[in-house]
């Protein structure tokens, strides 16, 4: 059972275009019930990913699985069970959201009419759009459309939803409108989405993979990306004589360095730990041995997604 494990999972897939690598030996685990981003910039290889995933375009070399299904041969079974998302979705702009919904959902299952009505009042509610149902879609705000492709790609009742982009177009508000929908379909179903807003992936996603220019640079769980990858650091701002104390907390097996700087009679110290869970009980403990010391701040350093994505992407380069 443990295909079942991950609802995607390919292996060195690989993708060129005349001679550009759009997709580079790709190994993706994307973990069942996950709101998984898929970071990158512009033109890192997100959507020739997914059009790989989907069987859309053939790789060059790899293979992949989703729902322990090969996504060459039996694409057309995978696609039944995927609600897919295209970056720029189009729609009959004279149709309206609730008529959108009812094309989608007839093409899809063939059940009496009334259980159709009911999934699409249900689905309108999910996102959000229960109040325009009846207007033409040409009236919708950027977000409104973009709710209304995440209904549509939901409103089979999917087992995974692949979304590319679904918000990088959007105002901060469409933004936090459609980010609050994908929280809310999480219960239902997997969510793949591709973006390049690291705001976005720290805000609802529980694991993300990086890519740039095609390559996988990182794939984990937003705790551990953001635990960072060198253990935890403690920062304290110390006033006093702090000689003796660095030499005490140097000596522990736990800590693995301190990186200490002066200024103006207060010394700060970087302190990298370990094992977390025995520096939170001791550390501080440990300096106020010394009673001339004072501490006037002291706390865990927390690595935003931000400055964790540059050194990657960055790191990256030099090697
Ligand atoms: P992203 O979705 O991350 O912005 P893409 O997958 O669209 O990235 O593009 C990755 C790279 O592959 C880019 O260099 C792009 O120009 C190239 N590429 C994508 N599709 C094609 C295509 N059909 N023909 C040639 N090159 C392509």
């Amino acid at each position: 059972m443990n295909t079942n494990e991950f609802v995607i999972n390919t292996q060195g897939l690989s993708k060129n275009y005349n001679g550009v690598q759009a997709v580079k030996s790709l190994d993706l685990k994307v973990p069942k019930n996950s709101i998984f981003g898929f970071l990158g910039p512009n033109g890192a290889g997100k959507t020739t990913a997914i059009k790989l995933l989907l069987g859309l375009t053939r790789p060059t070399s790899g293979s992949g699985s989703i729902f322990g299904q090969d996504i060459i041969n039996d694409s057309v079974d995978i696609r039944k069970r995927v609600g897919y998302l295209a970056q720029e979705p189009r729609f009959y702009g004279h149709m309206t959201a609730r008529e959108t919904l009812r094309f989608k959902a007839r093409f899809y299952y063939r059940g009496p009419a009334a259980e159709i009505e009911k999934r699409i009042t249900e689905t309108l509610e999910l996102v959000g759009l229960s109040d325009k149902a009846d207007r033409p879609i040409n009236t919708f705000s950027g977000g409104e459309r973009q709710r209304l492709g995440i209904a549509q790609a939901q409103i089979n009742y999917p087992d995974l939803l692949i979304l590319d982009e679904p918000a990088a177009a959007l105002d901060p508000m469409g933004r936090r409108d459609v980010l609050e929908v994908m929280e809310r379909l999480q219960k239902y179903s997997t969510i793949f989405y591709s973006t390049h807003i690291l705001d976005d992936v720290q805000r609802v996603s529980d694991s993300v993979a990086i890519v740039n220019y095609g390559e996988l640079v990182a794939q984990a769980s937003i705790q551990d990306l953001l635990a960072g990858s060198q253990g935890t650091i403690y920062s304290l701002d110390i006033e006093g004589e702090a000689n003796r104390a660095r030499t005490r907390i140097a000596d522990q097996a736990w800590v693995s360095g301190i990186d200490v700087t002066s200024a103006k009679g207060q010394t700060t110290w970087q302190v990298s730990v370990t094992d977390d869970e025995v520096a939170k009980a001791q550390l501080l403990r440990l300096v106020l041995a010394d009673e001339q010391l004072t501490i006037t701040r002291f706390g865990r350093k927390t690595y935003k997604l931000e400055e964790i994505f540059m050194n990657i992407v960055q790191g990256g380069n030099h090697g």
